[in-house]
């Protein structure tokens, strides 16, 4: 992965994502001393992020498998993305997904025009039916992190931040996979090197600081997150996202379930906005104290909003851990 396949990447999809905005926050300026931006993705199409991995993917496809079509299994944010960016150049996405996948994300993945396959209670067994759809029908896979036309994708995001925020000397961005941790700093340290670039993801499950403790990808236990969309592991044979997060990463930083409700809480009440948990972490981080070192202005990601709006209400409220029970059981 080089800084030319990012900017290849992001004049290949110009005019089909959004470049978007980075605004500056008050209320978290003040609380840092510094000045801090945030990187509005999750207005981007689809509420995600994913949008630029899974269609800098699709446009790189030669039209013959455009034509057969694109799968993969998907917890909801690279599902949406991929059928949107499959139906943008008439393609076809089947997205596999099991049966713990919330009810809202599912419709809203056939919505956009997807083929839907329920099968199995775990991601594992969704990716079993990829891989035989792929065997069998010649279906194109297009996985949600560990690929590089999708970090490449990924890492635009990068390329704007540095646009937009010359100066950055620290990006604060939300880690599961690593295709975003991974393309974003590979953008930002190629155009800016002592910028610092941190990884945040929630303690239930972080599978990728797990894997670069233990110097090689390992299974940790999925657990039910506010953060949702960070679950999943890395893949035992991961191919690209580990070892550029293991380069590139200044550190991971870990967020209990209370600290990621009261970002997604500061994000609305103080912000305006509209953030799941997987996207408030950055916010969540520097709240929670959990950010040292503070010499510069700071980016925060915020990766997306496809929260379910009851569980967004209930946070709101004060709900700090609605998942403790399932967690604990
Ligand atoms: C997928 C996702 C992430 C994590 O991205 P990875 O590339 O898997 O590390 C973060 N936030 C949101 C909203 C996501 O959908």
């Amino acid at each position: 992965m080089t800084i030319e396949d990012i900017e290849a990447a992001a004049r290949r999809f110009s005019g089909r994502v959004l470049t978007t905005p980075l605004v500056a926050s008050p209320s978290l300026s003040k609380r840092c001393g510094v000045p801090v931006g945030l990187k509005l993705e999750h207005h981007q199409t689809t509420g995600s992020f994913k949008l630029r991995g899974a269609t800098n993917a699709v446009l790189s496809l030669s039209n013959e498998e455009r034509a057969r079509g694109v799968v993969a299994a998907s917890t909801g944010n690279h599902g949406r993305a991929l059928a949107h960016a499959a139906r943008a150049e008439g393609s076809l996405a089947t997205i596999c997904m099991s049966h713990l996948v919330p009810e809202n994300k599912v419709s809203e993945i056939r919505r956009l025009g997807a083929d839907v396959r329920i099968v199995g209670s775990s991601q594992d067994e969704a990716q079993e039916e990829v891989e035989r759809l792929v065997a069998e029908k010649g279906l194109v896979m297009v996985p949600p992190f560990d690929h590089p036309a999708v970090v490449a994708g990924q890492g635009t995001l990068g390329l704007e931040i540095v646009e937009q925020m010359p100066d950055v000397a620290l990006v604060l961005v939300p880690v599961s996979g690593g295709g975003l941790a991974a393309g974003v700093a590979a953008a930002v340290k190629a155009r800016r090197p002592a910028t610092r670039v941190i990884g945040l993801t929630m303690e239930r499950g972080a599978a990728m600081q797990a894997s670069l403790a233990a110097g090689k990808p390992v299974l940790v236990e999925e657990q039910p997150s506010l953060a949702d969309s960070l679950g999943g592991g890395i893949g035992l044979d991961n191919r690209v996202t580990f070892r550029m997060c293991r380069e590139l990463l200044d550190d991971i930083i870990l967020l209990t379930e209370g600290e990621i409700a009261a970002g997604m809480r500061h994000a609305y009440a103080e912000e305006r906005e509209i953030v799941e948990g997987a996207g408030a972490v950055g916010i969540a981080a520097l709240l929670a104290g959990k950010i040292n070192d503070i010499d510069g202005p700071i980016a925060v990601i915020l990766s997306g909003r496809n929260v379910h709006m009851g569980l967004h209400l209930s946070v709101m409220n004060g709900e700090t851990d609605p998942f403790r029970k399932e967690a604990a059981a």
